[in-house]
C-alpha cells in the first residue's frame, strides 16, 4: 500500500513521561505504516526545556503560530517536587500557558463517546463542547484581607490623567477584597476564537455569564460577544448554527435537559468549574480531547489529560499498564484532519476519520483500557495499552487496505 502524502509539516510537540511512551507507540504502529508523516519536531520535555531555558517551548509556539496546525503530548508542569526531581534551573512556567499566550487562543474540551459508557445525564446523546475564556478575572486578581474596619475604593487613573473612583464598602469590621480585571482586546479574540470554532465544527455556540448582576463587567462580555458576532452572522445563518447568550444559571438548566451537541463558552472560573463536571458526567477523562483555537483560526491539538505519572512509575519498573490513549490518537487525528483540509489533501482527511473509527471500533468491540472497561455496561474486557494498540492498528489497516 502507498503512504498518504503530505505537503506541509504538522508541528510536533514531544511531552513527558507516560504520554511520551505513547506517543511513540502511536506513531510506530497507528500512523508511519500509513502516511508518509511531515513534522516539525519540538521536544518539550522537561529536561529539554530545562536545557534550552523554556526556549523550545516558544519556537514551538512560533512554529504552531507559522504552519496553522500542532499536535501536543501532554507535559509535566513542575512544582517544587519536580524541580527536586528534575534537578531543574527553575520552576519553569506551565507550556500550555505558554502556548495560549503565544497562539493567544481559547481551549475547547470535547468529550469523545462510546456506545457503552453512558453518559450520568441520560439526554445527553452527543458531545458537549467547554470554551473557556483563560484569562483574568479571579486568576488574575489582587486580594486582601483587613482585621479592621475601614472603606475600600475602587480607583482607576487613567492615562491622560483622568481618575475614577467608586466605594467597594464600608466595612464595620474585618472583611476580605479582591480586585479583578479583563481585558476588551481578550474578550474580543475569545469571541473570535468561538465563532470560528463554532463554524469549523458546524455547532451552535452558548455563552453564559450573569450581566443582570454584574451589569458593567459581565455587561461587556455579552457586549463584546454581541458586536463579534455580527461579524460571523451571515456565515452561522448559511452553516445552519446559531449563537445565543444567555445567564450562567439559565445555562446550566438548559445543558443538562439538552442532547448535547453544541458549544458552551465560559467565563475563565464557569469554564474551570464547568469543565470537570462536564467531563465526569460523560465518563472519563481519559477520553476529553482539547484543542487550543487562535482567534486567527490555527490549531493546536491535544489530549486534557496529564502525563499519567503513576502509570509512568509503574511502566519504568518494567511493568504492564493500561494506559488510555484514545485522547492521544484524537489529538493526532484532530491536527493531521486540519492539515488535510487546509493543504486540501482529502486523503490524509479520510485517514483521519479512519483512525478515529477503528480506535472506536476497538472499543465497541469491548476491548478497552482498565479505566474504561470499570465504567462499561455490557461486556467489555480489559487490555493493556500494547494491545490495545495493536487491536486498532489492524481494524485500521482493514479500513484502509
Ligand atoms: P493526570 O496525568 O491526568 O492523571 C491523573 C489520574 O487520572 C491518573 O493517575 C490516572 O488515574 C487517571 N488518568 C489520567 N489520564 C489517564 C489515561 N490516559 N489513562 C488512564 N488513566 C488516566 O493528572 P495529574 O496526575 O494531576 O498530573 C500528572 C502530570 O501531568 C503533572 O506533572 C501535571 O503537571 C501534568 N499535566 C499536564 C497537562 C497537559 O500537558 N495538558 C494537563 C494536566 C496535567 P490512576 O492513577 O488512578 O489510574
Ligand atoms: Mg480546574
Amino acid at each position: 500500500m502507498e503512504k498518504i502524502k503530505m505537503n506541509v509539516p504538522v508541528v510536533e510537540m514531544d511531552g513527558d513521561e507516560m504520554t511520551r511512551v505513547i506517543w511513540q507507540w502511536i506513531k510506530d504502529e497507528l500512523i508511519l505504516p500509513f502516511v508518509d508523516l511531515k513534522t516539525e519536531y519540538y521536544d518539550l520535555s522537561l529536561p529539554e526545556r530545562d536545557r534550552t531555558g523554556d526556549q523550545v517551548t516558544v519556537d514551538a509556539a512560533n512554529a504552531a503560530v507559522r504552519l496553522g496546525v500542532a499536535v501536543k503530548c501532554a507535559t509535566i508542569t513542575p512544582n517544587a517536587d519536580r524541580v527536586k526531581e528534575y534537578d531543574l534551573h527553575e520552576m519553569w512556567k506551565s507550556p500550555n500557558a505558554t502556548i495560549r499566550g503565544i497562539m493567544d487562543g481559547t481551549v475547547f474540551r470535547t468529550p469523545i463517546l462510546i456506545d457503552s459508557v453512558k453518559p450520568i445525564v441520560r439526554g445527553w446523546k452527543k458531545p458537549i463542547t467547554i470554551a473557556r475564556h483563560a484569562y483574568g478575572d479571579i486568576y488574575k486578581a489582587v486580594e486582601l484581607r483587613t482585621d479592621e474596619g475601614g472603606t475600600a475604593e475602587l480607583v482607576f487613573t487613567g492615562k491622560s490623567g483622568k481618575v475614577e473612583r467608586r466605594e467597594v464598602a464600608a466595612l464595620k469590621g474585618p472583611g476580605v477584597l479582591l480586585g479583578m480585571h479583563n481585558r476588551a482586546d481578550s474578550i474580543e479574540s475569545f469571541a473570535r476564537s468561538c465563532f470560528n470554532f463554532a463554524l469549523a465544527t458546524k455547532q451552535s455556540l452558548w455563552f453564559s455569564a450573569k450581566d443582570t448582576i454584574s451589569k458593567v463587567y459581565d455587561g461587556a462580555f455579552r457586549d463584546i460577544f454581541a458586536r463579534v458576532f455580527e461579524e460571523y452572522r451571515a456565515r452561522f445563518e448559511e452553516a445552519g448554527i446559531e449563537y445565543f447568550y444567555t445567564l450562567v444559571d439559565d445555562a446550566v438548566a438548559r445543558v443538562v435537559r439538552s442532547e448535547g451537541g453544541f458549544i458552551w463558552a465560559c467565563k475563565n472560573y464557569d469554564g474551570d468549574v464547568m469543565s470537570d463536571m462536564i467531563s465526569t458526567a460523560f465518563g472519563s477523562l481519559a477520553m476529553m480531547t482539547s484543542v487550543l483555537v487562535s482567534p486567527d483560526g490555527k490549531y493546536e491539538f491535544e489530549a486534557a489529560h496529564g502525563t499519567v505519572t503513576r502509570h509512568y512509575y509503574r511502566y519504568r519498573n518494567g511493568e504492564e499498564t493500561s494506559t488510555n490513549p484514545v485522547a492521544t490518537i484524537f489529538a493526532w487525528s484532530g491536527a493531521l484532519r486540519k492539515r488535510g483540509e487546509f493543504d486540501s489533501l482529502p486523503e490524509l482527511v479520510r485517514f483521519a476519520d479512519a483512525l478515529e473509527a477503528a480506535t472506536l471500533g476497538t472499543l465497541n468491540d469491548g476491548l478497552m483500557p482498565k479505566e474504561l472497561a470499570a465504567l462499561a455496561d455490557g461486556p467489555a474486557e480489559a487490555v493493556n495499552t500494547r494491545r490495545f494498540l495493536a487491536e486498532t492498528a489492524s481494524r485500521l489497516a482493514a479500513k484502509l487496505g
